[in-house]
């Protein structure tokens, strides 16, 4: 399961030492990890954390966000996150309807 070849010329060597390469998400070491380096990818996963009463991600979150944590995460993770989301409110939005 070795398909790294070709990306890591592009990875700059610095920090690595003190922090371990693991994702934020699903707490997996390696793989194609990216740095989160936006505020808005701070926000949509805050949104989600807080929306999912994710316990362990706003934990996490109440550190800090996520860049002065320099977090890093798997794309797919980040996507699954929002997927998550976007199921979790589409059953809401269902059981309001049938409500009333
Ligand atoms: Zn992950």
């Amino acid at each position: 399961m070795d398909s790294d070849e070709g990306g890591r010329s592009k990875i700059p060597r610095k920090v690595q030492e003190t922090k371990t390469q693991e994702c934020f998400l699903c707490e997996t070491e390696g793989g194609k990890l990216r740095e989160a380096a936006t505020m808005q990818v701070n926000k949509r996963i805050n949104e989600c954390a807080k929306t999912l009463c994710d316990r362990k991600l706003l934990a996490k979150l109440s550190a800090g966000d996520v860049i002065a944590q320099e977090v890093k995460y798997h794309p797919g993770c980040l996507v699954a996150l929002y997927n998550r989301e976007r199921a979790y409110l589409k059953v809401r939005e269902q059981e309001k309807t049938q409500e009333h």
